[in-house]
C-alpha cells in the first residue's frame, strides 16, 4: 500500500486545516512532497491510523483484531520498529514494514543534569537534530518538546534564536519525542510523563499545520488531558486566535517578557509584526473562550527588563485577564554576557505584581549544568547574534565614568 504523502495529506479530511505562519516574514514551508513514500504512521490521526490498518489487515487476509494490536504498540507501548511488536506473526511485521514508516529518531546524544533534568539530542531521518527535556518536580514529570529544528524568532536572549531556523518538525517528528522520551522515562525509573510543555526548539504556532495535528494526537490517541499540555508561543496571533477556537482545553502560555511596545519590540522582533494592542485583543479571545488561565512569561534579565516601574506596567497590563505571571531567570547563552536579575531584586518585582492582584510564579532554573534550561537548546549548532541583537547592544547607552 505505498502512495504519495501528498495524495494521503489530501485524504485526511478530519484533519485541522491550518495555515502556515513560519517565520517572522518568509520561511518557506517545504513539507510537501512529490515522491512516492510508504506512510508515516505517527503522522495520522486516529481514525486514519484504523481505516488504514484495517484496509492493510484485511486485504492480506489477517484478522481484524491485528489493528488493535499495532495501535497498542503505537499508542501505549511505543514500539520503535515494527520488528518489536512482538504479538504480531513475523510475516504481518514484515508486511507493516514494507508499507508503512515509524518515525523513531535516534537519541543521539542523551544527558542527564545534576538536577534530575534529562535532555535527549534527536537526530531525524534528514540527520537534523532537535531536543527535548524531561524535568522531573514535585512528584510530576514535566516533558518540553520541539516543533522546528531551530527557530525564525530572533528573540535576542534565546539560543535557539542564535541558531537560526532549519526547518519545520512534522506532526510524526513531534510525536516521536513524546515516545522516545516516554520510553525512556519508564526505563529509568523517571515514571509516567504527567504535563507536556511545547517550550523546546522553535515557536510551536508558527508550525500549527504540525503542531495541532500533534496536539490531538496527544490527547486522543495517547491519553493526556488538554490541560495537561501547554503550548507556549511568543505571540503569533493567528495562531492564538485558531487556538481559542479550539473545543480542547489546551493551556497557553505568552512569551511577553516587556509590558510594553517600545521595549518589547526591542527584545522580542514579533512585536514589529503582531504588536502587543493586537497581542491583546487575540488573548481577550482567548480568555473568553472560557476555562484556560493563561501563563505569561516573563525573562529577568539585570538591567533590562527588570525596573519596578516596568512591574507596575505589567500588572496593569496582565491584570484584566484570568493568568498568571511566570518570571523565568534568565539563562545564559554562550557569545552574550547578560545576567540574570539577582534573586533579591526579581523578588522585588514579582512583590509589586502581587501587591497588585497578579499570581506570580518564579521559575527555578533546571537542567543548566547540561544546557537544557528555558532557552538554551541549540542541538549543538553554532550560535550567531541575530540582527536584533546587534542593534540593541550597539544602541545600549556607554557606561559612564
Ligand atoms: N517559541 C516559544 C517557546 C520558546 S521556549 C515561545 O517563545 O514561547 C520557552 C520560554 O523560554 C519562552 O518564554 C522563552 O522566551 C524563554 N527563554 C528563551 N530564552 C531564554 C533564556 N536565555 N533564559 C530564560 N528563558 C528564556
Amino acid at each position: 500500500m505505498r502512495r504519495s504523502v501528498a495524495a494521503a495529506r489530501r485524504e485526511l479530511g478530519g484533519a485541522i486545516q491550518i495555515g502556515t505562519e513560519a517565520g517572522l516574514d518568509e520561511v518557506v514551508d517545504e513539507t510537501e512532497t512529490t515522491g512516492i513514500e510508504a506512510l508515516e504512521l505517527l503522522d495520522l490521526q486516529p481514525e486514519e491510523l484504523e481505516r488504514l490498518l484495517g484496509e492493510h489487515f484485511a486485504s492480506r487476509g489477517a484478522a481484524p483484531y491485528r489493528v488493535r494490536q499495532a495501535r497498542a504498540w503505537l499508542y501505549e507501548r511505543d514500539a520503535m520498529s515494527f520488528d518489536e511488536m512482538t504479538d504480531l506473526p513475523t510475516a504481518e511485521r514484515a508486511a507493516l514494514a514494507e508499507s508503512f514508516r515509524l518515525c523513531a529518531p535516534d537519541a543521539a546524544r542523551t544527558a542527564r543534569s545534576a538536577d534530575g533534568t534529562v535532555k535527549h539530542l534527536w537526530r531525524l531521518a534528514d540527520g537534523e537534530l532537535v531536543e527535548s527535556v524531561l524535568i522531573p518536580a514535585d512528584g510530576r514529570l514535566t516533558l518540553c518538546i520541539s516543533s522546528q529544528a531551530g527557530c525564525a524568532m530572533a528573540c535576542v536572549f534565546c539560543a535557539t534564536g542564535w541558531s537560526g531556523y532549519r526547518r519545520q518538525l512534522t506532526t510524526g517528528e513531534i510525536v516521536a519525542q513524546f515516545r522516545g522520551a516516554r520510553r525512556w522515562a519508564a526505563e529509568h525509573g523517571y515514571g509516567p510523563i504527567t504535563n507536556v510543555v511545547f517550550m523546546g526548539m522553535g515557536e510551536p504556532l508558527a508550525n500549527r499545520k504540525a503542531v495541532f495535528p500533534a496536539l490531538t494526537l496527544l490527547n486522543r490517541a495517547y491519553g493526556f488531558g488538554a490541560r495537561r499540555v501547554t503550548v507556549s508561543t511568543v505571540g503569533v496571533v493567528p495562531g492564538i486566535l485558531e487556538l481559542a477556537e479550539r473545543p480542547e482545553q489546551f493551556r497557553l502560555a505568552v512569551s511577553l517578557h516587556a509590558p510594553n511596545h517600545e521595549l518589547r519590540r526591542q527584545i522580542v522582533p514579533i512585536e514589529r509584526k503582531h504588536p502587543l494592542p493586537e497581542l491583546l485583543d487575540a488573548l481577550r479571545k482567548f480568555d473568553a473562550a472560557g476555562g484556560r488561565r493563561i501563563t505569561f512569561e516573563y525573562v529577568m534579565i539585570d538591567g533590562l527588563n527588570d525596573s519596578p516601574e516596568l512591574a507596575v506596567e505589567l500588572a496593569e497590563l496582565v491584570s484584566e485577564f484570568t493568568g498568571h505571571v511566570n518570571l523565568i531567570p534568565y539563562n545564559p547563552i554562550p557569545g552574550n554576557d547578560w545576567r540574570p536579575t539577582p534573586p533579591d531584586r526579581i523578588r522585588g518585582f514579582a512583590k509589586v505584581l502581587e501587591d497588585r492582584g497578579v499570581p506570580v510564579s518564579v521559575r527555578s532554573p533546571r537542567g543548566r549544568d547540561i544546557a537544557a534550561a528555558c532557552g538554551q537548546l541549540a542541538a549543538e549548532h553554532e550560535l550567531r547574534p541575530p540582527k536584533p541583537f546587534l542593534e540593541l547592544v550597539r544602541r545600549a547607552p556607554e557606561p559612564t565614568g
